[in-house]
């Protein structure tokens, strides 16, 4: 029985043609700056996304460290939503490492951070408050793709009162693919216009694009050698890494569009959920869908997952469970995925 694993898009294995991407790719040492499969790649996203330059990091975490690190100072401060990944899940880093305090904002129910609440978190010149230097917004956040106008709208504010703005765009494919599918143009473009946007955009490859390691930060000449020292210092200069960076092109090749498919089947998993009773199914934008459990179901979420992993399907969560589809999930797999949920309501 093959694994349905919907726990993360993370969970991928590189394909053969990755693997043979990989293989072929032309080495030298990166904190040389000589290895010439990172310097293609990194020129790639750049040129993809509109930015003067790219710098290749080992993962999201890191690159939304360099990222934030690069544009604040120690007793600087960052407006970021509460759910936030550069926020609530990455250990508190770049106030670990950097004293750079967060000002977190409830986001609305579209993920969204209220235009008012931006403008009202933002701290007048005053020696009682921290510098609040930078705007973050994610997107995909949580699956959800932020409305394009909301986009213009918040980084417009935040360029007004003289902030900078970083996205962390994890899952910008996602989300551009998303957008392209609303405003019938190609997914590249909108990736670019959402880019557009902001000073800096962080983007993984080791999520929906398949690739098993790396992240990119994309930004002015200028910003990527301070976010490059601050990798130095994270310890994630890494040496032979073409063979990764080679991976990433790969994606960037073959797996941008395809992410559609992914998204068609989260939607067809929450068609198939509906009308379960104890279930509420949000619809989901993108490749990630949550599912409520509600009344007598929430106790029965535990038995709920070890019954799915019984029957080789794989999902996280607790009362909200989380489903999401990528590269290595099919048709049969989602069909699956619904036969072992409806027949776990029905028995
Ligand atoms: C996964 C993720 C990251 C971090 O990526 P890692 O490679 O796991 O460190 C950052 N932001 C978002 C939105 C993510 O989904």
């Amino acid at each position: 029985m093959t694994l349905v694993d919907l726990r993360s898009d993370t969970v991928t294995q590189p394909t053969a043609g990755m693997r043979a991407a990989m293989a072929a790719a032309p080495l030298g040492d990166d904190v040389f700056g000589d290895d010439p499969s990172v310097n293609a790649l990194q020129e790639k996203i750049a040129g993809l996304l509109g930015f003067e330059a790219a710098l290749f990091v080992p993962t999201g975490t890191q690159s939304n460290l360099c990222g934030i690190l690069s544009h604040c100072q120690r007793g600087d401060e960052y407006i970021v939503g509460q759910m936030a990944h550069c926020y609530r899940w990455e250990g508190g880093g770049a106030a670990v490492f950097g004293s750079v305090q967060p000002q977190p904002l409830n986001h609305q129910g579209d993920g969204t951070l209220a235009l008012a609440d931006i403008e009202a978190a933002i701290k007048p010149d005053d020696p009682h408050f921290a510098r609040t230097r930078l705007l973050a917004l994610e997107n995909t956040l949580g699956g959800k793709l932020l409305p394009f106008e909301y986009v213009e709208q918040a980084t417009a504010l935040a360029k007004d009162k003289g902030l900078s703005r970083h996205l962390d765009g994890a899952r910008l494919f996602n989300a551009s693919v998303a957008q392209a599918a609303l405003r019938g143009t190609s997914a590249m473009e909108e990736a670019r216009r959402i880019a557009a946007c902001f000073d800096s955009v962080s983007v993984c490859f080791s999520k929906g694009l398949g690739a098993p390691v790396g992240s990119a930060l994309c930004g002015s000449r200028e910003y990527i050698a301070r976010a490059r020292r601050v990798r130095k210092m994270a310890g994630g200069a890494m040496r032979q890494a073409g063979m990764l960076a080679a991976a990433a092109s790969y994606a960037l090749d073959h797996h941008v569009e395809r992410l559609s498919q992914d998204h068609a089947l989260a939607k067809k998993l929450a068609d198939g959920l509906r009308g379960i009773d104890g279930l509420q199914v949000e619809t989901p934008q993108t490749n990630i869908m949550f599912v409520d459990l509600t009344g007598a179901a929430r106790e029965q979420s535990k038995a709920l997952l070890k019954h799915l992993a019984s029957q080789g399907v794989l999902a996280t969560g607790l009362y909200r469970l989380r489903f999401a589809t990528h590269l290595d999930v099919q048709e049969a797999g989602v069909d699956r995925a619904i036969a072992a949920i409806g027949g776990f309501f029905k028995a």
